[in-house]
């Protein structure tokens, strides 16, 4: 391709809106442009490095036994109204109607369209198991769009489904597309991990996440030192042995602690450390208060007490809801003396805590000496708090150490959630009707995109690996005026096309200077310039990602570039 033709708009500047590195870098080497808010148009070169995500995705689920199909983005109401999930998705799931009124969305996902056909096409053992996936646009209307093409609105999924007649079969799939996702990570270069992740309400049992691993990402990875145990935060379980002090209960006393708000603020006030007090946390359980308490060090898991109640929504309960349910504001709120009108669920440890602190649902007031049993009761206890460094790893194997990562990938027993609401079955051996099990598997090809950039790139610029890098070699020309340098690299640019050799050809008639900022920008592997020695036929090649340069001899330049672009 020469650049001259091309549309590669290339920008010095940091655009103001970018945060993070893979968004800064994708917009100024002019991959991609944004056209409003969460969306995106991939521009000639993107299009190159979207295409190869795409196609190792592509062949690795082949690889895996899966067919490639494509289904409808625009989906009818009625197929997510049979799961229920009309309702229960929420504002992310983007609808609309038709001229004739009927209510559309717009697909965030494809479990209800695949299951519908499945149902209707398959209806034997003898075509399971069956495993399909399609490469599509979905739709999100996220909270927060950002970090480019991190987080859109419409973004690159690959989605994968399967059908099965046991648990056993599902198992077998199920591994077939980790050690597939394990592949397809590893080609695009990236440094990952496999974490155990949330199933949730779907009903599934075992769920992973493929977490790239980098400072930026919204994820948090509790993982063992020791071991390879590794799990999203939301999820890992603590296994703690809490052990109760020998200390003689005291007597409980309400105290004034006039302005203390913060946990912090109330400990110094009454001075303990954070571990002898009591948070307590009003939330919304699917519209039920529950107040939910922890001590004082600790943080609630929102994703365990969802589990724990199999809940479909959870979410804090407003201070003004808080308000006329307890008659006190958050800084004052404690598990002693709540009305029936509220439950108390708290975490395990604090059945082991003596003589602490809680606030006394008065404003302005906090009580000491409180203990769990004799002070207040609670509905049960259960593990409700987040893992923390230094934590016992679940596995019982070292300790707990945080990583942050960017989910790219989640493969999901998903069970009989959908097959079961929509009536998916299939005739056994002995002619029986059974409900098929199935599994999903996503990858977000671009925002792996995205998380290939974030490993890869230095201060010039991106430094692409070559699995996935919008071209092989990028030519530069550096003075096209020079008869000699144009005739010279117009040859070679000739004969690595011929050779199969993806070629970005410089011949713009622009400064050296511009031509290897923008390379360096672009970050193609491989760069071959033509300059001063074109007159004997001499060419500096070098290595985008270590930095090595070297001259080499116009006819050595294709042995070259074929062994420097073997795997
Ligand atoms: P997240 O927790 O990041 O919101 P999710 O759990 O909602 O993701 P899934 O429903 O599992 O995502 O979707 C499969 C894959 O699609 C994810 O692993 C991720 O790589 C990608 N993905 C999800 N949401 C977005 C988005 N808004 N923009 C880009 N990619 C996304
Ligand atoms: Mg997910």
């Amino acid at each position: 391709m020469r650049q001259s033709n091309m549309l590669l708009p290339t920008l010095r500047e940091i655009p103001s809106d970018a945060e993070i590195k893979s968004h800064q870098l994708l917009v100024r080497a002019g991959f991609i442009r944004q056209v409003a808010s969460g969306l995106y148009s991939f521009l000639p070169i993107g299009n190159r490095v979207l295409r190869k995500v795409e196609q190792i995705v592509r062949e690795e689920m082949d690889n895996a036994g899966a067919n490639e199909m494509f289904m409808p983005a625009l989906q009818p109401a009625e197929l997510w109204q049979e799961t229920g999930r009309w309702n229960t998705f929420g504002p992310e799931l983007m609808r609309m109607h038709d001229r004739h009124m009927r209510e559309f969305a717009l697909g965030a996902t494809h479990e209800e369209v695949i299951t519908s056909i499945i149902r209707d096409e398959v209806n034997s053992y003898k075509k399971l198991p069956l495993a399909v996936y399609q490469i599509q646009s979905k739709f999100r209307d996220e909270k927060r769009p950002r970090f480019g093409l991190l987080r859109g609105r419409e973004f690159l999924m690959k989605d994968a489904y399967s059908f099965h007649d046991s648990a056993e079969s599902l198992d077998d799939m199920y591994n077939k597309m980790y050690t597939a996702y394990q592949n397809i990570f590893r080609r695009c270069g990236l440094d990952f991990r496999a974490v155990i992740a949330d199933s949730g309400a779907m009903g599934g049992k075992d769920t992973h996440e493929f977490m790239v691993l980098s400072e930026i990402g919204e994820d948090t990875i509790a993982y063992s030192d020791t071991s390879d145990y590794a799990a999203n935060i939301e999820m890992a379980p603590v296994v703690m042995n809490y052990e109760k002090s020998s200390e003689e209960p005291k007597e409980l006393q309400k105290v004034e602690t006039p302005n203390q708000k913060t946990m912090q603020e109330v400990a110094d006030f009454l001075g303990h450390t954070l571990k002898e007090g009591l948070k307590s946390i009003m939330f919304k359980v699917d519209e039920k208060f529950v107040l939910v308490v922890t001590r004082g060090d600790h943080e609630v898991n929102d994703v365990k007490l969802k589990n724990l109640y199999g809940a479909s929504v959870v979410e804090l309960a407003s201070e003004e809801e808080t308000k006329e349910v307890m008659n006190a504001g958050f800084g004052s709120l404690g598990p002693v003396g709540v009305g029936e009108n509220v439950e108390v669920v708290a975490d395990t440890a604090v059945q082991y805590v003596v003589n602490v602190s809680c606030g006394a649902n008065e404003d302005g007031y906090h009580y000491i000496n409180v203990n769990p049993e004799r002070d207040f009761n609670v509905s049960q206890y259960a593990d409700l708090r987040f893992i923390m460094e230094g934590d016992p790893s679940p596995d019982g194997q070292g300790f707990i150490k945080f990583a942050k990562g960017i989910e790219v990938g989640h493969v999901f027993k998903l069970g009989k959630f959908y097959s079961e609401k929509m009536k998916a079955s299939y005739l056994d051996q002995n002619g029986k009707a059974n409900t098929m099990i199935m599994g999903c598997y996503g990858i977000g090809v671009s925002r792996t995109v995205a998380a290939i950039v974030e490993q890869y790139n230095d201060e010039n610029g991106i430094t692409w690996p070559k699995a996935v890098a919008p071209f092989h070699v990028h030519l530069l020309a550096l003075n096209v005026k020079k008869q000699e340098q144009k005739e010279l690299a117009d040859n070679l640019y000739e004969t690595l096309k011929k050779a199969g050799i993806e070629v970005l050809y410089d011949d713009r008639p622009e400064r050296a200077g511009v031509k290897f900022a923008d390379s360096d920008l672009i970050g193609i592997p491989l760069r071959v310039t033509v300059g001063k020695l074109a007159d004997q036929g001499i060419v500096e090649v070098k290595d985008r990602q270590s930095g090595e340069q070297q001259e080499v001899h116009e006819t050595e330049i294709l042995n070259f570039v074929q062994s420097f672009l073997q795997p």
